[in-house]
C-alpha cells in the first residue's frame, strides 16, 4: 500500500519523522490506507511556505475573478470526481455512501459559492466628514491560514474554510483529523490540478497536540480556524493568544429540538429521527436533545421508538443501510460510558442502550440508535455533547418552560421548534440563543447561509457572507484631497 505524503509548497513530500499512520474503515478496521505522520518541524515547513506564498507570491495579488475562476475549477473536478470522493469519504467515516454524494454535491456548491463572491466587493466609498477628503473601506486577505478540521465531515468542513480563503487570496496551512485525512489529500491534489500556485495551499497530515499546536502557536499564521470539540477549542484560543491571531471557531452544540403538541405529529416523529440518527448522530447540529409537549410526549415516545427499531445499522456501501458505525473504537467507548452515566442519573433506555448483537456487526464501532426518557435538564447525558446515536427526552407543559429548557445549555449552535402555530414558532424562536433556528425542520443548511454559534459553541460564522469575511481584513483608506499645514505647533 502506497504511503499518502502531506503536501508543502506544491509538492507531495513524506515527514521526515518516518512514522506512518494506518487509516482504518470503523465498519470493520480494515486498514484502508497509510499516510506519512506529520510533525511540528513538517507544520513549520508549511507555515514558512504559505508565509512566503503571501508575502512574497501573486495570489494575494491575483485580480479576484481570476481567483474565482480557479476556485470555480475546483468545484468542477470535485464534480467529476464525485463518485470516488464521496466513496473515499464513505470508507474512511463509515457514513452511507448515499450521504456522502450529498456531502460531495454541498461541497461543490460551496466551492462554487465562494468563486462566485469572490469578484463581488469593489470597496466602498463613505461620506467623509472632513472637507476636501475620500473614505473609502476596502477588503483585503488575512495572510496566512491556519485551519484545523473534525472527523465527522471531514471534506464538508473542509471545503467551508478552504473555499472562502482562496476566494479571499490567503494562503493556508490545513490540517485534517488524524483519522480521516483522506478526501483532504485528494482535494489537495484536485487543488494543485486546478492551477492553485505552489506555496498558497499546504496539508499536514498530524495528531492535534503536535501539527495543530503548531498551527495554532506559531507567529507567521495570522489566522487559525478550528472546527472541533470545545475543549480543543479553548486549548487554541490559549494558544492563539501568542501573536493575536484572529481567531473562528466551529465547537460542538447540543442542539434542542421543541415539540409542541398542534405540530404535524408524523413530520415531527420523522424529523427527531432525522435530526439524531443520522451520520449515527456524529453531527455538531444533531438535534439530540428532544423536548415535547406534556400531552403528546406519551404517544411521541411510543412513535419514535416504534420507528428507531426498525433503523437499518450496516455497511454504508451496502445500498439498504441507513446508519453506519461511530467513527473509533475509542469514540464508542466515550458513547458507552457517556449512556451509562445517563441511566445512573435516572434516564430509563426506552430503545438501544447498547451495542447490536448481529454477528456481522461485531467488528465494527456500532451502536444502537438509543432513545433515553425521563430525562430533565440537570443529567450529564442532557447537558453534555455525547455525539453519538443518542436521543434524551424531555417533557413540558407551556411555551416560556420550552424555552427555558431549550436555553439552558452552555451551547448555543442550533434548535428546531415544531408547531403549525407560526406566531408561536416567531416568538421561541425570537428567544432561542442559537446561531441557527430550524422551524418544521431539521439540520439543513446551505452556502448561502452562516453557519456558527452562540455561547460556547464558537465564535464566527462560516458560509454565507461572513464566511467570506472572516478572511478578510477591513482597511479604511482616508486621502486629503486639498493638503497643507494645519499649523497647530
Ligand atoms: P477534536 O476537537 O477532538 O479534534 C478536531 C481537530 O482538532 C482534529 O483535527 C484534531 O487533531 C485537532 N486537535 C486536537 N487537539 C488539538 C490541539 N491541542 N491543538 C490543535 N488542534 C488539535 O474534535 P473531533 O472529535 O475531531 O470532532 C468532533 C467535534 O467537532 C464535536 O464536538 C463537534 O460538535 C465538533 N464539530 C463542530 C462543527 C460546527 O460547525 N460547529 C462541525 C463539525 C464538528
Amino acid at each position: 500500500m502506497d504511503i499518502q505524503k502531506q503536501y508543502i509548497d506544491g509538492a507531495w513530500v513524506a515527514s521526515a519523522s518516518e512514522e506512518i499512520r494506518d487509516i482504518i474503515n470503523p465498519y470493520n478496521q480494515e486498514i484502508v490506507a497509510k499516510v506519512t505522520e506529520s510533525d511540528a518541524a513538517d507544520a513549520k515547513k508549511a507555515i514558512a511556505a504559505a508565509r512566503h506564498a503571501f508575502d512574497y507570491g501573486d495570489w494575494p495579488k491575483t485580480p479576484a475573478t481570476e481567483r474565482g475562476k480557479v476556485v470555480q475549477k475546483i468545484a468542477d473536478l470535485i464534480e467529476r470526481d464525485r463518485e470516488e470522493l464521496a466513496e473515499l469519504e464513505s470508507l474512511d467515516t463509515g457514513k452511507t455512501v448515499e450521504e456522502s454524494r450529498g456531502d460531495m454535491d454541498d461541497i461543490a456548491g460551496v466551492f462554487r459559492y465562494f468563486a462566485e463572491m469572490a469578484d463581488k466587493d469593489g470597496g466602498e466609498i463613505i461620506d467623509s466628514p472632513i472637507p476636501n477628503s475620500t473614505s473609502k473601506i476596502v477588503h483585503e486577505p488575512v495572510g496566512v491560514c491556519g485551519q484545523i478540521t473534525p472527523w465527522n465531515y471531514p471534506l464538508l468542513q473542509a471545503s467551508w474554510k478552504l473555499a472562502p480563503a482562496l476566494a479571499a487570496g490567503n494562503t493556508l496551512v490545513m490540517k485534517p483529523s488524524e483519522i480521516t485525512p483522506l478526501t483532504s489529500i485528494k482535494v489537495f491534489e484536485l487543488m494543485e490540478e486546478a492551477g492553485v500556485p505552489a506555496g498558497v495551499v499546504n496539508l499536514v497530515l498530524g495528531s492535534g497536540d503536535t501539527v495543530g499546536g503548531e498551527l495554532a502557536s506559531n507567529d507567521d499564521v495570522d489566522l487559525i480556524s478550528f472546527t472541533g470539540g470545545i475543549e480543543t477549542g479553548k486549548k487554541i484560543m490559549q494558544a492563539a493568544s501568542s501573536n493575536v491571531k484572529n481567531l473562528a471557531l466551529e465547537l460542538g452544540g447540543k442542539n434542542p429540538n421543541v415539540v409542541f403538541a398542534d405540530a404535524d405529529f408524523e413530520t415531527a416523529v420523522d424529523q427527531a429521527m432525522n435530526a439524531v440518527f443520522f451520520h449515527a448522530g456524529q453531527i455538531c447540529s444533531a438535534g439530540t436533545r428532544l423536548i415535547v409537549e406534556e400531552s403528546i410526549h406519551n404517544d411521541f415516545i411510543n412513535a419514535l421508538v416504534d420507528r428507531v427499531k426498525k433503523i437499518r445499522l450496516g455497511n454504508g456501501f451496502d445500498e439498504s443501510t441507513q446508519m453506519g458505525p461511530l467513527i473509533s473504537e475509542e469514540h464508542l467507548v466515550k458513547v458507552i460510558a457517556y449512556v451509562e452515566k445517563g441511566k445512573q442519573e435516572g434516564a430509563t433506555v426506552a430503545v438501544g442502550g447498547g451495542r447490536p448483537d448481529d454477528p456481522e456487526l461485531q467488528n465494527g464501532f456500532f451502536y444502537l440508535p438509543t432513545v433515553l426518557t425521563d430525562c430533565t435538564t440537570d443529567m450529564s447525558v442532557v447537558q453534555e455533547e455525547g455525539f453519538g446515536p443518542v436521543i434524551t427526552v424531555e417533557k413540558f407543559k407551556t411555551e416560556e418552560e420550552a424555552v427555558r429548557l431549550a436555553n439552558d445549555s452552555i451551547y448555543g449552535l442550533s434548535g428546531g421548534v415544531f408547531t403549525n402555530d407560526i406566531a408561536k414558532a416567531n416568538r421561541c424562536v425570537a428567544k432561542m440563543r442559537m446561531g441557527t433556528v430550524w422551524i418544521n425542520d431539521v439540520n439543513l443548511y446551505f452556502p448561502q447561509a452562516p453557519w456558527g454559534g452562540f455561547k460556547q459553541s464558537g465564535i464566527g460564522r462560516e458560509l454565507g457572507k461572513t464566511g467570506l469575511e472572516e478572511y478578510q481584513e477591513t482597511k479604511h483608506i482616508f486621502q486629503n484631497l486639498k493638503p497643507e499645514p494645519l499649523n497647530w505647533f
